[in-house]
């Protein structure tokens, strides 16, 4: 049976630690103060957004929100981007995603001040994490890392599959892996025969948003998992891209879900944003 990896006791240790951290940089005069941009009525954003305002009161970050319209035009969504970069109060912007078609996100998230990109979105922040350099990572494969390092899994020379190439998930945590030293295979929708590469692997990260997608049978004895899909299964519960169940049988560490990845998204990102109230000033 598998060591069920903790993420939520561990989100909970790194959010005490940051604690401290928020306290000493108010002490040195520094406040730092999060900015979130939701544009539209996206149930599901509204459910993040507040889960990262509490995270931020908790922690001690002072909070702004910004609700735009649904009709927001891009002209309008970057000349609040434009302000929030000017304004000394404010030491990180998130936007959270999706915004309404017709909008482009791309420009948005490039017209962040990338010192104050705490969800590590920004091109020059994405380049950064690409030549190994110290910058904003992309809050959940950052997570993925950390939990990597609490419970000593070494990375250097294992076999990891990453399923799924988004920018936010998949693509940034090539980069992570590599930059521990692991030899990287990418799996995406068009990949034929996944399992002839799980098979192989040390360690499989899925991001793909399937339930229960990873089985028992396309993975080796002693193989860690990570499962960073969050779905509702057909019984109604939320569920992971992985089948929790078997997989756990034959694996020697697993994420669950929930309780696993997600907190640590938040974790990071109340990281993320001490990290950049540290740079600004
Ligand atoms: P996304 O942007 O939709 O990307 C999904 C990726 O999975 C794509 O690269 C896609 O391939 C690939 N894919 C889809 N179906 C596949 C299949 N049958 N076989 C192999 N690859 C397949 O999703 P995302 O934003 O990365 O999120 C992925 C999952 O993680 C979702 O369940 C999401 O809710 C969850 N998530 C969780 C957290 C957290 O904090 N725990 C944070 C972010 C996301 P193509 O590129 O070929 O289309």
């Amino acid at each position: 049976m598998a060591i069920i990896i903790d993420g939520k006791e561990l989100a909970r240790k790194t959010r005490e630690n940051l604690k401290i951290d928020c306290q000493n940089l108010k002490e040195k005069g520094i406040v730092p103060k999060l900015a979130v941009i939701m544009v539209g009525d996206n149930p599901a954003s509204k459910v993040y957004v507040k889960n990262k305002s509490r995270a931020c009161e908790d922690v001690g970050i002072e909070y702004e929100e910004f609700l735009l319209d649904e009709k927001t035009t891009q002209k309008e969504l970057i000349d609040l981007i434009h302000k929030l970069n000017d304004r000394k109060d404010v030491t990180g912007i998130l936007l959270q995603s999706p915004i309404p078609a017709g909008l482009d996100i791309n420009e948005a998230f490039r017209e962040i001040y990338y010192k104050k990109d705490v969800d590590g979105f920004h091109p020059v922040n994405v380049g950064k994490l690409s030549i190994g350099q110290d910058t904003f990572i992309s809050c959940t494969p950052y997570g993925v890392m950390k939990m990597f390092e609490e419970y000593n899994i070494d990375l250097t020379g294992k076999n990891v599959v990453i399923i799924g190439r988004s920018n936010i998930v998949g693509k940034p945590l090539i980069q992570c892996c590599l930059n521990k030293n692991a030899t990287v295979t990418v799996c995406h929708s068009k990949t034929q025969n996944i399992e002839e590469y799980t098979k192989k692997a040390d360690i499989v990260i899925v991001a793909i948003g399937k339930a229960k997608f990873l089985k028992a049978d396309m993975v080796k004895d002693g193989v860690v998992i990570i499962d960073v899909g969050i779905n509702r299964g057909e019984d109604g519960k939320l569920c992971g891209d992985v089948d929790f169940e078997n997989v756990s049988k034959k694996a020697s560490y697993i994420t669950p879900v929930p309780g696993g990845v997600g907190p640590m998204t938040i974790a990071m990102l109340m990281n993320n944003v001490i990290k950049a109230a540290k740079n600004f000033f």
